[in-house]
Parts: C-alpha cells; structure tokens; sequence
C-alpha cells in the first residue's frame, strides 16, 4: 500500500494593515524563497501555497507550515504560526527579517532558518521526520553556479510577471540596507546559460528581474551583463523586462544597448537624496562619488535606448528639513526621471541605521513585534533630529502631493514617451507612478485610486499590467 504523503503548506503572509508598497496584486513578484524550498522539498511530501496575496488566509491541515516575512509582514506571519502552533502542527519561518532578529522569531515560532535556505532545506526535512527538528538552522552562502530553481508551477497564475534572479549578494553596504548582510558583501553570479535555460521556461513574457543590481560592479560583472543581454537575443527569448541597478547602469553603451534589444523597458535607480553629504552619511558611496551634476547625463543616456528610469528617494533623512525636502521634491519633478518611488527613512532590523536608531533611543513604534507591521516605508517610526512626528509627517505628506498629483503624473508620461520613445516604457513609467500614488494615499479617503481611474484613457490597453 501506498504511503500517505506528508503535506507541506508555504504561506507567503500580507500585511494586513497596509499594503505598503506592495499595492496591487498585479505588479507584485511570486515568491521566489517559497517556490524554491518546494523545489528542495522531496517527493514523498505534497507541497501548497497559500499566498495572501490572492487569497486571505484560511486554516488548512499540514503536517508542517513554512513561512517567509518581510518586516512589514512578519507580525501577520507571527500570528499565523500562532493558529498552527496551539493546534500542535510546528512551523518554520525564513526570511530576511527573523535572519536578522531570531531570538525574537524563536519565541514566535517552532524553528527559525537564518540566512538563504538551500543549504538547510534537506536537513530541516529529514530532521522533522525524524521527529528530531531543531530551533534554528544556520544558512550557508552557497555558490550560484548550482542555483535551485523554484517550482513556478505553485504560483498563483494571476502575477502578470515572472520574476527571476540571476546574482545575489552586494559589495555595498549603504547605511539603510540589510541585503549586504543577508546575502553577504560578495557579489555571486549564476551561470548565464542556465539563467537563459530558466527564462526558456517561464510562461510570462514580463519579467522582473529581482537582482539587487543586475548590472553588478566593475568589468567582470558588466560582460557578464552582455552575455546575458546577447543570449536572451540569441537565443530568440520574448521579454519585456525590468531589473534594479545602480547609477553605474549608463556607464557602458554598449550594455545599454544590449539590455534595450533584450527587452528592457525600465530601470529602478537607487538615487536616494540628490545632496552629496546625505549620500556620504548613508553610505551611498558610489551616488556620492558621481555627484549630482552627472545625473543627467545618466538619465539620458538610458532614455536614448528606449528604457525608463524609476528613481528611489528617501525622505526623512537625519539631516532633512521641511526647505530640504522640498528641493528633493523639485529635483524630481525637473530631472528626466520617469516613474518616483519616495519613501520615509525605516530603520530595518540588521542595518547600521537600526543599530544606530536603537542605541540613541531614536525608534518610536518599538512594541515589536505588533509594530513591525508599520514598517512599510510609508509611516514616520522614529524620531526625527529636527521636525517633531507632525511636522515631518505632514512635510512629507505635502511633498508627495506634489511629486504625484495628476497634473505631474501626466506631464511625466508625456516626458518619458518623448524621451524614450517607448509606449512600453513610457506605460510601465507610469504605472509605476500610479501604484506609489495609491500607496502614499492609501488611508486618504478625499482621493480616487488611480488603478481604476482612467487619466489618459489606458484602462484598456490589455498590455499596462499596472491598471
Ligand atoms: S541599497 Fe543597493 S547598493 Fe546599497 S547595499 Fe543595498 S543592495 Fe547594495
């Protein structure tokens, strides 16, 4: 007789208080972590996700339940461990927030993986069947020539983009991020012919390509880029995509040019404040030594091969004023960039800016882990050095309202169709814009969404994945 197949339940958990900038089902990346431990599970296991993302949660039987969390979902994680754990069924979470505070995740739930999984899948497994599971499983930093690929097939089939990762690991370490410390100080590539095997196989012809920067650093990392952009071209592959980089990105042509034929349509810069010494207090070490005046250029350069910028700006920096925050608001509005990602300073757990923030007193919603909810880059969470929480929060408020009133939505899309001469990029831009509009106006009842409201008539257009 056929033995019963133990049952696997991954749970991808949405903050249930805010969406943050996560707003819309539509642009949002499967969950690649989830997909690949299903990958790692063995056979005798039955795997299912359960994504909040589609679905709210609902309880399901399970001999084991993993979950993954950003801070902003981990409270959400927590309490559903909780249901799992008091009905005895023990749970597992991974991620990069229990990676950087598991003595806090230990407490929440049966065994915390820190670090990236693949290392300590198996074990866990075997371990767990045993009847012998431990509290915490260290993960290694595996080389990614042998990269696991997840199991797309549990995804759910309405993420209009596929999403993909191709390097991890960053040799930066700007003072706001934990990436350097998840994925390590080293960046590591994947082979390029089983990145292009991968993308042979993906059902979506939008693609999202999740590496911290898929460009890379230095001379090795951009051929590596070409031979990238080359196969994807040779090998006939029909993408549209977008990817992270870093304002290195125009500093070859060539790579530009490659990366257009290749499908790129727009790229998210980390530019963060367009003032030299903010930039060298974050640690942003490579914006700080381009300098401001060399943006322009930058952004032209990528605009000449049809692709649209999305710049990243934080608001709330220690040295921000109101006056400061509203050149940030001016420079954006009048530089060639596309589509505006703004956010308030958060101080993520394993970043020098947490550390620092904790040491002085600074954090404000510290009752953790209910307040790790507000941790979504759209709320104020600590203390500011100069402007009291009203001030500052209703600075930034009076900023957003000018970096994405529809009068400035409009002129950009006009802009970026100009410059790129790219409906693609120019709708992507666009849509982007109005996602961060609904995400900034999210609890602002006096405001349509714009997801649904038809500016320019787009609604229509099947290929906007963002309305
Ligand atoms: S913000 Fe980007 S460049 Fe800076 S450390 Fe994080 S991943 Fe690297």
């Amino acid at each position: 007789m056929l033995k019963k197949k133990r049952k696997l339940l991954l749970i991808n958990p949405l903050n249930s208080g805010t969406k943050g900038l996560i707003i819309h089902k539509k642009v949002i990346y499967p969950p690649l972590g989830l997909g690949i431990i299903a990958t790692l599970t063995p056979d005798n296991w039955e795997v299912e996700l359960m994504d909040e993302n589609f679905e709210e949660f609902q309880y399901k039987e399970a001999d084991l339940v993993a979950f993954t969390a950003l801070t902003s979902s981990v409270t959400r994680a927590y309490e559903i461990a909780d249901i799992y754990r008091k009905k005895g069924t023990k749970t597992v979470i991974g991620g990069i927030h229990v990676s950087m505070m598991p003595d806090e995740a230990i407490k929440l739930v049966d065994t915390v993986v820190i670090g990236e999984v693949e290392s300590v899948w198996p074990t866990l497994i075997e371990d767990f069947e045993n009847g012998n599971l431990k509290s915490k499983y260290m993960g290694m930093l595996l080389s990614m020539e042998n990269a696991i690929r997840p199991k797309r097939d549990l995804f759910h089939k309405d993420y209009n983009f596929a999403s993909i990762q191709t390097t991890r690991g960053c040799p930066m370490s700007c003072d706001f991020c934990s990436v350097h410390t998840f994925n390590g100080n080293c960046y590591r590539l994947r082979p390029v012919d089983d990145v292009l095997d991968e993308l042979e196989t993906l059902e979506h012809n939008m693609v999202y390509f999740v590496d911290d920067n898929l460009i890379g650093y230095g001379k090795k990392s951009q051929q590596r880029a070409i031979e990238l952009f080359n196969g994807i071209i040779d090998r006939g592959i029909k993408i549209e995509w977008f990817c992270s980089a870093s304002m290195n990105f125009a500093d070859n042509e060539e790579v530009l040019e490659l990366a257009s034929k290749a499908g790129c349509r727009m790229v998210l810069l980390g530019i963060e404040s367009e003032r030299i010494d903010q930039l060298q207090d974050m640690n942003k070490k490579l914006n700080a030594k381009m300098g401001i005046d060399s943006y322009d250029k930058v952004f032209s350069t990528i605009h000449k091969y049809g692709i649209a910028v999305l710049g990243a700006f934080i608001y709330g920096l220690s040295s921000d004023t109101p006056e400061s925050m509203a050149a940030r608001t001016d420079y954006i509005n009048n530089a060639a960039i596309d589509a505006v990602q703004a956010t308030i300073l958060t101080p993520l757990p394993g970043t020098g800016l947490f550390n620092k923030m904790i040491e002085e007193k600074k954090i404000t919603l510290n009752n953790y882990p209910e307040d790790w909810q507000h941790y979504h880059f759209g709320k104020v969470v600590f203390e500011h050095d100069i402007m009291d929480h009203e001030t500052i929060s209703n600075e930034i408020a009076s900023n957003w309202d000018k970096l994405y009133n529809e009068n400035t939505l409009k002129k950009k899309f006009i802009r970026t169709l100009k410059q790129t001469k790219s409906p693609v990029a120019g709708i992507w831009s666009y849509g982007s814009n109005l996602q961060y509009y609904n995400l900034v106006f999210e609890h602002d009842n006096s405001r349509p969404h714009l997801d649904l409201v038809d500016i320019f008539g787009l609604k229509d257009i099947d290929s906007n994945p963002f309305i």
